[in-house]
């Protein structure tokens, strides 16, 4: 997905500026990116270009933005032109590279560039945050803060993709809202580099790993918008919520849309490890929400029962649904799934003792909540298939025909940040002592005041052996935090101690989707009296 993200950013930018230079600019007069009135954005996606699941996406992509925002993309229509009084909107086609123009523009319909390479989610929430009046964050005017820019890995031609608004002389307004890593609009730490260097770094060396690797619309993303487009007008005649932990009333629906990190009606509820976490990362495939990681499938055939087993496989459940907020979000996950995907329903746990109508939860006449069909007898073992509407009791038969919904809690020892006093604390791999999950990626940042070292000792460390350290592996960064650091796997640091050469250290578990082991545990703590170290294999030091 980054390299096609980025890969395409190079004609993004060379199409953004050759329009731009079309046209006619007062040079007394600071351009401002104009947004599109009362938030409303027609548009145009011929059949003719598009597949069905092609189509399918680009229209799952405006839902998200219309799920945490007050815009509304509406399919153009005569009538629309009618109402609107003017025809303007945007017109998607498929061009061999992926672009958006900045916000509303004067001349209309604009268009916006979706080639087969373009499809990937996260490029389009991306595009199409650029056509509602989002800017590269790295644009930003106060983005000098927050990254430093490489020039001397970037070719000279591609340079300008990283000036500012204010030296492009473009007004662009912030809505008071901060430099955001975790924003869709974020490149990622290689674009435009000309050699193996990175283009940016994040001067907090813990989101180096997060920047451009989101697939969702960040918090910030959303408050920036809901800002621009005073979606809280919307709410004048409502009795407000009080959102808790920084949450925001906002959305369609005056509801609170809450920081990453926290959820349930009005935010109150946080995930373990909120404190710690840069980035809410499940294994790959699985879908962060609330504290929850969730496993939509739809590429798997299999019954109720192997559909329980292959949940329990992945240390996880069947998914039940516990609250309104929980279904939801999954509803709108299924439906897309539905519309993108192979499957029309989902096995999710639904299991009822003989005349029991335990299954059923929410309340009657509340359409927001579940409807049960029950075509069963009475006195049957029910199993639950869900279309993201409906939920549907059937007998346990070998149905092969559904797709699967898995959950389990989301484990704060996967990675985040962690400061680091003379005090040892202890850290360990997800899961442990039990082995660590499959395609997981967890990256620890322990830092330390200034002029201190930091010092790890391993009491356990177990991960699968390769060679080469190249199935799963544990990097450990010593020296430059923005260079890769050394590999380690099978039980190499077993008792060894390593000591960072400065304030930072970094330990990344990366595992596979085979073959795991019990993982690492081991102990972080500042010295004040350093041995000299590097950061080569040879030079580690044994505890004992
Ligand atoms: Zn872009």
């Amino acid at each position: 997905m980054d390299y096609i993200h980025y890969g395409v950013f190079l004609l993004i930018l060379m199409i953004h500026s050759s329009f731009e230079q079309n046209e006619t600019v007062d040079v007394n007069k600071l351009e401002t990116i104009r947004l599109w009135p009362g938030g409303i954005i027609p548009y145009n996606l011929p059949q003719a270009v598009y597949e069905p699941k092609q189509r399918a996406k680009i229209l799952a992509a405006m839902r998200r933005w219309e799920d945490v925002t007050c815009i509304q993309f509406v399919p153009w229509t005569d009538k629309v032109e009618e109402k609107l009084r003017e025809k303007r909107y945007i017109n998607f086609f498929s061009a061999g590279n992926c672009f958006s123009r900045n916000g509303f523009h004067s001349t209309q319909p604009q268009l916006i560039g979706l080639g087969p390479r373009c499809l990937s989610m996260s490029t389009i929430i991306h595009e199409l945050g650029h056509a509602i009046g989002l800017i590269h964050e790295m644009e930003r005017p106060d983005r000098d803060s927050y990254i430093d820019v490489l020039y001397e890995n970037i070719n000279p031609d591609s340079r300008r993709n990283y000036d500012t608004t204010l030296s492009k002389g473009m007004n662009y307004e912030l809505y008071n809202t901060p430099y955001d890593y975790r924003s869709i609009m974020h490149y990622p730490p290689m674009a435009w580099s000309n050699n193996n260097g990175p283009a940016v770094i994040t001067k907090d060396p813990a989101y180096q790993n997060v920047i451009g690797r989101v697939d969702e619309i960040s918090f910030f993303d959303a408050l920036y918008v809901n800002r621009a487009y005073r979606c809280r007008d919307q709410c004048a005649n409502q009795r407000l919520k009080v959102c808790q932990n920084g949450g925001f009333v906002g959305g369609p629906d005056c509801r609170c849309i809450c920081m990453e990190g926290f959820g349930g009606e009005l935010c109150e509820s946080v995930v373990p490890g909120y404190r710690h976490i840069v980035a809410f990362r499940c294994q790959n495939e699985w879908e962060f929400h609330e504290g929850k990681c969730y496993l939509i499938s739809s590429s798997v055939r299999v019954s109720y029962n192997s559909a329980e087993i292959y949940c329990s496989w992945k240390n996880a459940s069947l998914v039940h649904f516990e609250s309104s907020v929980q279904w939801n979000w999954l509803k709108k996950r299924v439906l897309e799934e539905i519309a993108t995907g192979d499957k029309n329903t989902f096995w999710v746990g639904l299991t009822r003792g003989a005349g029991s109508e335990s299954y059923q939860w929410g309340k009657e006449n509340d359409t927001s909540r579940l409807r049960i069909e029950d075509t069963e007898a009475v006195n049957t073992q029910a199993c639950g298939k869900w279309n993201g509407l409906n939920l549907t009791a059937t007998k346990c038969e070998m149905d092969e025909d559904n797709g699967l919904i898995c959950v389990k809690d989301f484990d704060p020892n996967c990675g985040g940040r962690h400061l680091i006093s003379n005090t040892a604390i202890f850290l360990h791999s997800p899961g442990y002592p039990d082995q660590y999950p499959e395609n997981i990626e967890c990256e620890y940042v322990l830092q330390a005041r200034r002029k201190n070292k930091i010092e790890i000792r391993f009491q356990e460390f177990d991960i699968e052996t390769h060679s080469a350290c190249k199935s799963d592996y544990v990097e450990v960064k010593l020296t430059d935090m923005y260079k890769p650091g050394t590999r380690y796997c099978g039980d190499d640091l077993l008792n060894k101690t390593l000591v960072s050469d400065d304030n930072v250290l970094i330990v990344r578990l990366v595992s596979n989707a085979r073959n795991s082991g019990a993982g690492f545990r081991f102990d972080a703590r500042t010295i004040s009296i350093m041995p000299r170290t590097r950061t080569t294999r040879s030079n580690i030091h044994s505890s004992a």
